[in-house]
């Protein structure tokens, strides 16, 4: 096997210099550890971005793997596949929605339900409504659709134009967003938990305001749960933390715990609007991700992994905030809802990042300033424990 240096050199030459990559090159995983080319263990608090929720390598999820991949891998969406239905049938028990939509990832479900809340304003209310109102610092995705949904200027630098219709508004503010909803406006889209911006959660009252705005404009309210979703924020979906009932979601990340599949649902309402022949993908749902992931759902509804991240986060966030009280020149602020946990520094971050990552803890450096933290939802919690012990040591 190659050593560090030799892989280092080798991505430089053939891959698109599109990643800053961590200074790791991972081989192999356990539950919530990862080992790399020098044979170095690290605690996984990062679970490749949220998506690794039951641990690497999860032998009840292995085993489904391997057997569907020795039964059938894809056919398409042509022919009728029992996974699938199988699937949209346990996720449903989760929400209120009637339907799901299965595609490959996280962006193409948040274009899924773009396109879904257009056309419903186009084709079932034929009021010709458009607009896509979201967040500032949202993430969305990066295809140019929901690139435009982002709205952040770094992201969508050089990538011009972006496709018309979209909003943004400023975050926490009901009255910008009421006032920003006109006759056009389709849907407001939202991230309960902004994400990839530093983990910055919704207060309650936001989140009602909104659903409340939403329907007294009768636009569409979408949840991007792409992160957030799947029992990571304490609830099996973030936004039942907030006690509304969004129009459609959109899920991708851990629903197959590392093979790419997303979601949307909707209700029968609104997913009337995708009739025959108006949407589709080669990819989406197809017999091995769907064998995979309705397995992953079943073990998180079957182990309760939602009330153990609302039990691992509560504990986690305490301690980590009696670290901040200890250093109160070098963290800002803690925050987070379940094991989806931003630690915002007072400075830019990179040193202490990367003495983590030689302490042994993989995680994310979020906007220079945010170490965020996205575990396996069946971490332990003595290593939660150990990462607050060595963030103190690194800033003593
Ligand atoms: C990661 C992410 C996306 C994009 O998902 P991809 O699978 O990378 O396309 C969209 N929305 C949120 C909230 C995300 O965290």
């Amino acid at each position: 096997m190659s050593t560090f240096e030799e892989i280092q050199q080798r991505e430089k030459k053939v891959l698109f210099q599109t990643y800053a990559r961590y200074p790791l090159a991972a081989v192999r995983g356990k539950g919530a550890r990862l080992w790399d080319s020098e044979g170095r263990e690290y605690i996984d608090l990062l679970s490749g971005i949220a998506v690794t929720s039951l641990g690497h390598c999860n032998e009840e999820v292995t085993r489904v793997m391997c057997d569907q991949a020795a039964t059938l891998v894809h056919v398409s969406n042509l022919l009728y596949q029992e996974n699938q239905v199988r699937l949209a049938e346990r996720l449903l028990t989760t929400n209120h929605f009637d339907k799901a939509f299965f595609c490959t990832s996280g962006a193409e479900a948040n274009e899924t339900a773009i396109k879904l809340a257009r056309r419903y304003m186009q084709c079932v209310r034929r009021n010709g409504a458009f607009e896509i109102i979201t967040f500032e610092n949202a993430f969305h995705g990066r295809t140019l659709g929901t690139l435009a949904a982002t709205g952040q200027v770094k992201l969508q630098e050089g990538f011009a134009p972006m496709p018309e219709g979209f909003r943004q508004v400023p975050w926490n503010d009901l009255a910008a967003l009421e006032a920003a909803i006109t006759p056009q406006t389709a849907a407001v889209m939202i991230e309960m938990v902004q994400g990839e911006s530093g983990i910055r959660p919704v207060t309650p009252e936001f989140a009602k305001g909104i659903e409340a705005i939403c329907r007294k404009k009768n636009v569409l309210l979408i949840i991007d749960e792409v992160q957030a979703g799947l029992c990571r924020s304490g609830r099996f979906w973030c936004f039942q933390n907030f006690d509304i009932k969004p129009d459609i979601i959109s899920c991708a990340k851990a629903l197959a715990n590392g093979l790419p599949i997303g979601a949307v649902m909707a209700t029968d309402e609104v997913a009337q609007a995708f009739p025959f022949g108006s949407h589709g993908t080669t990819f989406g749902g197809g017999p091995l991700l769907t064998a995979v992931a309705d397995k992953v759902v079943e073990i998180m509804i079957r182990d309760q992994l939602d009330k153990r991240a609302a039990r691992l986060g509560t504990a986690f966030l305490a301690r980590l905030r009696e670290v901040a009280c200890k250093h109160p020149d070098k963290i800002k602020e803690v925050r987070g809802l379940g094991l989806l946990i931003g630690i915002e520094l007072t400075a830019p971050g990179k040193d202490v990042w990367l003495k983590l990552i030689e302490k042994g803890f993989v995680l994310n450096l979020s906007h220079d300033t945010v170490l965020r933290l996205l575990p396996p939802l069946i971490i332990d919690e003595a290593d939660l424990n150990a990462f607050a012990d060595a963030l103190d040591e690194v800033l003593a």
